[in-house]
């Protein structure tokens, strides 16, 4: 039994906690009740560093929080999902992904504290201290993906009144591989989840159901929407156009094979989730200024501008004035053929 539930009898006492059948005892008591609400239930927790209780209070004076009209909403933010950043916005910000469990100093850590319990010997006292020190480490990486969860929450709630994200399928994207079994040589063949393992230990590490989890909570308490769709093609459409083709996706960067619209992939999967949200359940948004600034131009490919020579020499000037070495002559040549050469690296590379 990791933990248990009372629904009475609970008591509090200063930094003292009266629980039935235990008595009174000692706890750290980080927050007070607020006055005008009731204890409704307490649940006492087993985690890796100690015993945790948490009480569920409850004030029905208070109204329930309030839920906003379809006439009020005026701005919606699509999010997309990802792993390189943990989350894309269609307004074009980007919040990084931390990646708590899955960087190399942490994974480092992680390998030593394991290496450590499974070389001693078992059922030993020395075996389950190791055992302790992983636990706190594994709660410790838990605890502070849980809080910057919840700050991105409110960051992403305060965006706007409508929050559109994806309906995810994660535990499907985290199943196994189907094991290969060949009967003629009644072995396991290679199936391509060692492979896979990597990016399943990143996705749990990402955590995005939780993150979606708390998005909801602090929208409902602060009176907004959130709406699941579908994210099916929606790597695949074109903003623009609304031209449908998995080959206009490339890695990051997206090309329309029909109009030649360029753009960042994953935000623009964002803002095209924040489209389809406005179709499917036909949202009316105010067309405030602010909010059609989220839709910014194409990025344009500079690569193959071919330098003008006055563009080089301004250029030039402007960077000796900073310099202080004003009037001294160059080779123009030379920084010609540099840039020459720039422009015969492939795209994919430089972008
Ligand atoms: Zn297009």
């Amino acid at each position: 039994m990791r933990s248990f539930t009372y629904t009475t009898g609970v008591k509090l006492k200063g930094n003292k906690i009266y629980l039935p059948s235990l008595g009174w005892m000692k706890f750290y008591n980080s927050r007070p009740i607020p006055d005008g609400f009731k204890m409704k239930s307490v649940t006492v927790r087993k985690k890796a560093d100690g015993f945790y209780v948490s009480i569920r209070i409850e004030d029905t004076s208070i109204p329930t929080f309030p839920t906003i009209t379809s006439e009020e909403i005026n701005t919606a933010v699509g999010l997309d999902m990802g792993l390189g950043k943990l989350v894309y916005c269609s307004d074009g910000s980007v919040i990084d992904n931390p990646r708590f469990a899955t960087n190399q100093k942490t994974k480092r850590l992680q390998r030593i504290r394991q290496r450590r319990v499974s070389r001693k010997k078992k059922r030993s006292n020395n075996r389950r201290k190791a055992q302790q020190k992983l636990s706190v480490f594994q709660l410790k990486i838990a605890n502070y993906r849980e809080a910057r969860n919840w700050q991105i929450a409110l960051k992403i709630v305060k965006k706007a009144d409508v929050i559109v994200v994806e309906d995810l399928n994660i535990s499907g994207m985290m199943k196994r591989c189907k094991p290969k079994y060949d009967s003629e040589s009644s072995r396991f063949l290679p199936n391509g989840q060692s492979a896979k393992r990597a990016l399943s230990r990143l996705i749990a590490d990402a955590s995005w159901y939780t993150l979606i989890s708390k998005i909801e909570y602090v929208a409902a308490k602060s009176g907004k929407i959130v709406l699941k769709i579908d994210p099916r093609k929606t790597s695949q459409t074109c903003i623009v156009c609304g031209h449908i083709d998995a080959a206009s996706r490339d890695g990051e960067k997206f090309v329309c094979t029909n109009c030649g619209h360029v753009d960042d992939a994953n935000l623009q999967e964002a803002r095209n989730i924040k489209a389809k949200a406005i179709n499917q359940y036909g949202l009316l948004l105010k067309r405030i200024k602010k909010v059609r600034q989220d839709l910014p131009k194409p990025r344009q490919l500079t690569l193959f501008e071919t330098p003008t020579l006055e563009l080089i020499r301004g250029k030039r000037r402007q960077h000796r004035a900073h310099k202080g070495e004003r009037d001294v002559p160059g080779n123009l040549g030379i920084q010609l053929n540099l840039f020459n050469q720039d422009n015969n690296i492939p795209i994919r590379d430089t972008l």
